[in-house]
């Protein structure tokens, strides 16, 4: 397994917000997790990045013991995470954004001021392609479409050469043109990445979800199974229905 998590649980307040007994993921699995609204999706992704720290539990990267370990370590044990919030530079074009998501992982002072190598400009381009950026590589990041800025967000994160890809809402404010082709794209960096990806637009995860499907409900894993076991569940469809 690439990824264990074994009794997580943190408490903001005394507001149980997870604690999940068990949750593993395999080398180049794409896992989604669905759940309603303050199911502590977010959470659960916030500590595997090392953002929110846990009460208690583990989890357990590649082997390594993750909690404890600071924002920065975790990046660098291979982990990479995507927000929600846009973290693009709106007035540097798509290029610039991207080499910067390079130079913040490789040591500052050695790219910044040389020229970049084709090593690196190549990285960037292959990157830009796969998230079908390439296109728009040299317009303003501000310009761009409401799903082009995403994908960009998610080739920063690519660029920053994760293992594993922790991904929030990929097509919040998408159209449905946008979703779909989110959700390809995913798919296809799938062929070489693991993937967490949260999302609760349920046509978006029939797309998706090639394997497993989490559900989580209240901080905790209500059941585990494919795309057709999760929908036809009546507890799922019960917490969907708010009732
Ligand atoms: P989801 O992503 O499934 O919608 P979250 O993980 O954002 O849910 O939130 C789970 C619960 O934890 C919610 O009740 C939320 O209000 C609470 N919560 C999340 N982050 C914090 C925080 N930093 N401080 C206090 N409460 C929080
Ligand atoms: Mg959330």
């Amino acid at each position: 397994m690439l990824l264990t998590v074994n009794n997580l649980s943190v408490s903001f307040g005394g507001v149980h917000a997870l604690h999940l007994d068990h949750f593993s993921l395999g080398e180049k699995e794409l896992r989604v997790i669905i759940g309603p609204n303050g199911a502590g999706k977010s959470t659960f992704l916030d500590i595997i990045c090392g953002k929110t720290k846990a009460d208690s539990g583990e989890v357990i990267f590649k082997g390594k013991p993750v909690l404890g370990k600071s924002e920065v370590q975790i990046a660098e044990l291979g982990i990479g995470r995507k927000f929600q919030k846009p973290s693009v530079f709106p007035e540097l074009t798509v290029y610039d954004n991207l080499l910067l998501a390079v130079k913040t992982k490789k040591d500052i002072f050695s790219t910044l001021f040389f020229k970049v190598s084709p090593a690196i400009a190549e990285r960037i381009h292959d990157v830009a392609a796969r998230l079908q950026l390439n296109t728009v590589i040299y317009k303003q990041a501000g310009a761009l479409s409401h799903g082009q800025k995403q994908w960009l967000e998610i080739a920063i994160v690519m660029l920053q050469d994760p293992t594993l890809m922790l991904i929030d809402e990929p097509a919040a404010g998408m159209s449905d043109e946008e979703t779909e082709k989110t959700g390809a794209l995913l798919l296809e960096l799938a062929n070489t990445h693991s993937i967490i990806v949260i999302e609760h637009d349920m046509k978006f995860v029939e797309q998706i979800a090639n394997h497993l499907v989490t559900v989580l409900v209240r901080g905790k894993r209500l059941m585990e199974g494919t795309f057709e076991e999760v929908k036809n569940d009546q507890r799922v469809i019960d917490c969907y229905l708010g009732r």
